[in-house]
């Protein structure tokens, strides 16, 4: 994937921030908290108050921003990927079909905690970057939310996501 320059993916954040806002706006009559799923090992990872503050959305396919008509062509292979969730802000998107998958949640509730970490317009410049440069599959916040999730569904021990990503983000965004 080619490169981009970060004072471009700037100039453009005003208009993905706006179509962030609007797509949370249009969903939010739909929106659930993730608690109402009753996951049962969920609670080990997150406290109860977060899992009752984050709300989820379920759809048939997951609204995904649209980078090139926004302006940024080099993110267009994103735009093209099968997710089976997406996070913004406070709420996530899952797909039907896997609404149930337990570490689905588990992987969105870490990009939760990324965007309360970082804010709005750093977690979004430093996920576009990480898009630019390393693709999705590869790129930091993705990354670590996948490397947790991996953990989480080899059964590993109860603990504090919440603590972990943050540690994570001070290191890789002093
Ligand atoms: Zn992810």
């Amino acid at each position: 994937m080619s490169n981009i320059q970060v004072e471009k993916l700037l100039s453009k954040m005003p208009d993905i921030v706006s179509w962030v806002e609007s797509t949370l706006a249009a969903h939010v009559a739909e929106t659930r908290p993730v608690a109402s799923f009753g996951f049962r090992r969920l609670p080990d990872f997150y406290t109860l108050q977060f899992l009752a503050a984050t709300r989820v959305v379920v759809v048939e396919t997951v609204p995904v921003p649209p980078l090139s008509a926004l302006g940024l062509p080099e993110l267009a292979a994103f735009e093209q990927g099968d997710y089976g969730g997406i996070t913004f802000k406070d709420t996530y998107f899952v797909k039907a079909s896997e609404a149930f998958r337990e570490s689905l949640h588990f992987h969105e509730l870490v990009h939760v905690v990324q965007w309360a970490h970082l804010g709005v317009e750093r977690f979004l410049t430093a996920y576009a970057a990480g898009l630019a440069t390393q693709g999705y599959r590869n790129s930091p916040l993705e990354v670590m939310a996948y490397d947790l999730e991996s953990d989480f569904k080899a059964n590993g021990k109860p603990g504090d996501v919440t603590a972990v990503v943050r540690r994570q983000l001070n290191e890789l965004y002093p």
